[in-house]
């Protein structure tokens, strides 16, 4: 049991009274269609009947998609109460950063402040490493100065554990909650959360303003329901703000055609345009591969990177194929050097050691094409051609390298065997941002 919070869905259990709260039916059905209020689920398979300690039929339904939140059953209500602003808001801005915004990001910083002003949704694309949280700060302090809610959401946890202590340093006295899977944080009604998308199931008519981060990223892009989750979280006079370096070409159509509101940061904040990818043709490489072989090519770019000193990321279309390629490295002198993938235990710990450069040499699958920076590394993806190497997944990866202030260039090199759409796509939309940059004048060149 504990208090009930503003903007938190409740079962009847979870809270000590339900006296002067509004409530909804936890399950709506309507002839054959069902839809699981607190989910979004409409799915029938996702649906099932067991005996009911509430109402004690036989066969009372149930929503399988949400159980892990508790099961909820078709005869339970949902208790709520909308968020309320805060009576008496604060009389001075919370946001305590006293960094400077870039021209580029400056730009968006006043688009978010206007749309968050406005209430009207934005796209933020801005392309990888242009400072985009940054970006936020000043359109979240607006909220929060005037006694809103805000919510900062990622379908990433990595990403909601990097941002939530700098949210916390420059709001140093606002109390914030970070919201995931496994953490033991409880939301006791904070008006600051930072939360994976999959914990947004939880609220309802709850945010001002939600941002939401890397929202192409796995699973928000695949999964309808967490869309859903989105909207029912915001206030109905609420929007959202999404940020990515690569929305899906949906998004980016919408654009486009003036049907979506956004804003483009083209450019870095260290004025260098973004490095061009550069293909280059090695052959069947999967047939040189039984034979125990490797593309000189390759071998002849990476030696030459590592006798420079620089850190070289290779990243390999399925785990099987890196498994093949790195003992070969390893048996030519390459080493030292580490694999890394999704399932891997040590993940974190290996990131590490390239960060601290005890390992120069690091193989991965794509579990790193966001999220990480290397100083000065260079990057290479075997066999490019690979369907999981998206659009998004290339431009991603490319913008691993010249991250850098004191090292703002780098190789991008996509070694194929066969240029696929999305590497013509992924190049192409470089090529366009750095473009946009010049014409912005946000590039030094
Ligand atoms: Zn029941
Ligand atoms: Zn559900």
């Amino acid at each position: 049991m504990c208090s009930r919070t503003e903007g938190r869905l409740y079962l009847a259990n979870e809270i000590t009274s339900t006296e002067g709260m509004q409530q909804v039916k936890a399950i709506q059905v309507a002839g054959s269609k069902k839809s699981c209020f607190r989910c979004g689920n409409n799915k029938e398979k996702l649906f099932f009947r067991s005996p009911c300690s509430y109402c004690n039929q036989e066969e009372c339904l149930y929503c399988r998609n949400c159980i892990i939140m508790g099961k909820m059953t078709e005869c339970q209500y949902l208790y709520f109460e909308p968020s309320q602003p805060l009576i008496a808001p604060y009389q001075n801005r919370c946001l305590a950063w006293k960094g400077q915004l870039s021209p580029g990001q400056q730009g968006a910083s006043d688009a978010v402040l206007k749309a968050v002003i406005n209430r009207e949704s934005l796209l933020l694309w801005a392309v990888a490493g242009s400072g985009k949280t940054e970006m936020m700060f000043r359109g979240m302090d607006e909220v929060i100065t005037n006694g809103g809610r805000v919510c900062v959401a990622s379908p990433r946890v990595d990403v909601c554990l990097e941002l939530y202590p700098r949210l916390q340093e420059v709001f140093p006295n606002i109390e914030l909650v970070c919201l995931y899977g496994d953490s033991d944080d409880v939301y006791g009604g904070e008006r600051f959360v930072v939360a994976t998308t999959h914990q947004l199931i939880r609220f309802y008519q709850a945010f001002d303003v939600i941002f939401i981060d890397e929202v192409d990223a796995f699973p928000y892009a695949k999964d309808p329901f967490l869309e859903y989750a989105v909207r029912k979280a915001l206030l109905d006079s609420g929007c959202s703000i999404f940020i990515t370096a690569t929305p899906e070409r949906k998004w980016q159509l919408e654009c486009k055609n003036g049907k979506r509101n956004y804003i483009k940061v083209p450019a870095r904040y260290h004025r260098q345009p973004l490095p061009v990818p550069e293909r280059v043709w090695i052959g069947d490489w999967k047939r040189s591969l039984e034979k125990q072989k490797i593309s000189p090519i390759i071998l002849t770019w990476v030696r030459a990177k590592l006798d420079e000193g620089c850190p070289v990321l290779l990243f390999f279309p399925e785990i099987k194929v890196m498994h093949q390629v790195a003992p070969i490295l390893e048996k030519l002198g390459f080493g030292p050097l580490l694999t890394v993938h999704s399932a891997d235990s040590e993940r974190k710990e290996k990131v590490q050691q390239m960060r601290d450069g005890t390992i120069k040499l690091l193989c991965t699958t794509t579990i790193l094409e966001r999220g990480v920076t290397f100083t000065n590394v260079q990057v290479g993806v075997f066999g490019s051609e690979g369907r999981i190497f998206t659009e998004s997944a290339l431009v991603q990866i490319a913008g691993r390298a010249g991250r850098k202030f004191d090292f703002p260039t780098g190789d991008v090199k996509f070694f194929h065997f066969g240029v696929s759409k999305s590497m013509a796509l992924a190049i192409s939309q470089i090529k366009l941002m750095n473009q946009l940059g010049r014409r912005q004048k946000l590039l030094d060149e």
